[in-house]
Order: C-alpha cells, then sequence, then structure tokens
C-alpha cells in the first residue's frame, strides 16, 4: 500500500521564472488568439447565447448529470453553469462535436499548436513538470507500461523514454502529432485517431498508468470515458490527469479573462466533490490531487509577489492546474 508520506514528497508544485512567459513565448498568445477568434464565429441570439439546435446541444453536469446549476458567466455566447449539486462547471450550450471538428480544420489550429508545443521556453516548465512525475511513476509507484492520451508532440513519452521507462504508448489525433511521436515509440504502438470510448475494442494488454496531461477538461462526456479507461488499466493501476482548476487565484484576479476559459476548449472544469463524482462512478479512488502552477504569468502585475501570497495560494488549493492521480479498484 503507499503511503500518503510518498505523495507528501512530490506535494511542492514545480517552478520556473515565468514572470515574462508571454513575452518568451509569443507562440502561445498566437494559440490563444486564434481559439478567441474561433469561439467568437458562432452566431449568437437576442440573449447573446449560441442557441442553434444545429451547433448546440443543452448538457447536464458532465460529472454528477445533475439538471439543477446557477450561471457563473458567458463568453462568446458560451455559458458557464456551476452545477448545484457537485460544483462542477461546464459548458451548458455545448457545441457538437463535427461543428468544432469543422470549425478546426478550416483553421490552422493543428499546426500552431504543433508548433507550441516545440516552444524551447514554454518547455523548460513542461519538461521540469513531467520529469517530476516520471519521478513519482518510475521510483515509487513501479509504473513500466504506460499510455499517454493527448500525447501531441510527444513530449511527456521522450522523457519516460530517456528515464527508462520504455513499454510506452502514445495516443492523438493529430497528423503532426504522429509524424513527431513515430520518432519516439514504434510505429505500432502510436494510436491514432481512436476515441477513448473505442480504446477497450483494441483488446491491447492493459496498462500500469494511463497520463492525461491538460485533457480531462475538453472531454465531453468524462464518465462515459473513465469507464473505458477502467477496462484497458490493470488491477491496482493508476490513471493520472492534469487540468485546469476554475476556481484558481488567477480566475480570482482576471475573471472571464483568464485564458484557460476557452469555450471551444475547455468545456469541463473539476471541483474536488465531482472528481470524486466521476472516481466512484468509473471504478476508481482518488490516491492524491497534486498542486501546479501558483502564479502564471498575467497575475504579477495584480500582485504582490511573495513567499507568503506563493503558500496561501497552495494552502487554499487555488493553484491554476490540479493532478489528480487515480487508482483503479
Ligand atoms: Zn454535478
Amino acid at each position: 500500500m503507499m503511503s500518503k508520506k510518498i505523495y507528501k514528497k512530490f506535494d511542492k508544485p514545480v517552478f520556473v521564472n515565468n514572470r515574462n512567459f508571454q513575452k518568451d513565448a509569443p507562440l502561445t498568445q498566437d494559440l490563444l488568439k486564434l481559439q478567441d477568434q474561433i469561439a467568437s464565429k458562432f452566431p449568437v441570439n437576442k440573449k447573446n447565447l449560441v442557441n442553434k439546435s444545429s451547433l448546440i446541444n443543452k448538457v447536464k453536469c458532465l460529472a454528477c448529470n445533475a439538471s439543477k446549476s446557477e450561471q457563473l458567466f458567458v463568453k462568446h455566447g458560451f455559458k458557464y453553469v456551476e452545477c448545484s449539486n457537485c460544483g462542477h462547471v461546464y459548458v451548458e450550450n455545448l457545441l457538437k462535436e463535427d461543428v468544432l471538428l469543422r470549425y478546426y480544420s478550416e483553421s490552422h489550429m493543428e499546426e500552431l499548436n504543433n508548433q507550441v508545443q516545440k516552444d524551447k521556453k514554454r518547455s523548460l516548465y513542461w519538461d521540469k513538470l513531467y520529469l517530476k512525475y516520471i519521478d513519482l511513476f518510475n521510483n515509487y509507484l513501479g509504473v513500466r507500461r504506460v499510455l499517454d492520451i493527448g500525447t501531441g508532440a510527444g513530449n511527456f513519452l521522450k522523457l519516460c523514454k530517456r528515464k527508462k521507462i520504455d513499454d510506452i504508448y502514445g495516443l492523438d489525433f493529430s497528423a503532426k502529432s504522429k509524424e513527431d511521436v513515430n520518432k519516439i515509440i514504434p510505429k505500432e504502438n502510436y494510436i491514432f485517431r481512436v476515441p477513448i470510448k473505442e480504446l477497450p475494442k483494441l483488446k491491447i494488454k492493459p496498462f500500469d498508468m494511463i497520463t492525461m496531461w491538460g485533457v480531462l477538461e475538453h472531454l465531453s462526456n468524462p464518465l462515459r470515458d473513465f469507464r473505458a479507461l477502467n477496462k484497458i488499466i490493470k488491477r491496482k493501476g493508476y490513471c493520472f490527469a492534469l487540468f485546469p482548476n476554475l476556481k484558481s487565484k488567477a480566475y480570482e484576479m482576471m475573471g472571464v479573462t483568464t485564458p484557460t476559459i476557452s469555450p471551444t476548449e475547455h468545456i469541463s472544469f473539476f471541483s474536488m466533490k465531482s472528481l470524486a463524482v466521476l472516481a466512484k462512478k468509473s471504478g476508481f479512488k482518488i490516491e492524491y490531487v497534486f498542486n501546479e502552477l501558483p502564479v502564471i504569468d498575467l497575475m504579477y502585475p495584480h500582485c504582490t509577489y511573495s513567499k507568503e501570497f506563493v503558500d496561501e495560494i497552495i494552502k487554499s488549493k487555488k493553484t491554476y492546474y490540479w493532478a489528480c492521480l487515480f487508482r483503479k479498484l
């Protein structure tokens, strides 16, 4: 049995000097702008909402399926609500998948996304973060066989390989990703354009660990997807997800302009309670929730930066990201 003490050892968030991040990594700004442009292309009704039935589905809570919720705000015609039952925040007028894919294919999003991932300044933070958790997976959890979902340019898998975890698989939808990742892992270990819900059908040998870096917030049916993941993880195996925390200090300071609030991208924000609901309904337990990135670059002009300020953010769990380690029951 893994002791909580070991997780405590990994409790300290990863720090890099990110004060000038936007200036140092201008492609990230371009990506955020493009996301905003795509989101604002959809026609709105008199109430300022994207409401055409050909474009959206009106959904209930993506975690607990309750229908009672309260509106938090509207961005680009998309209504963010908070579930009255479990505190999950989600976009209620959810774009249909085929509609979103059509808009994406008409933009240069895929290419830009790929370029952003290859940005050296950006990688300073992400590589440090990946190495921290690879240490946990490798040296404390005994992880040997990994599937990384949303593997992108393969930055995480590359570091797994360097640290001698070499039974590694990647899944993505992007042709660019396939090209990059085929240089890191054997071709047959790349799972191309298979939706999570279809994974059990592949009859693949179960994994010790499935990782999802910035994927959970994109899923329109996380419960269905976690039930599928459960089927391809070994008994007592793990699933690890890093995702944005909506109720962060950044959100307190910047409200709807917080970069993570991008309605065509991030449609689902977990609370501690909705995470527990997701785990329970899909056959997992939550081992630990780690805090990452207390202060984003855009916050510096609006705060007096100090150790106390950072410590308070961590203590109150208002970091920009949370990383949840789930264990299969
Ligand atoms: Zn709910």
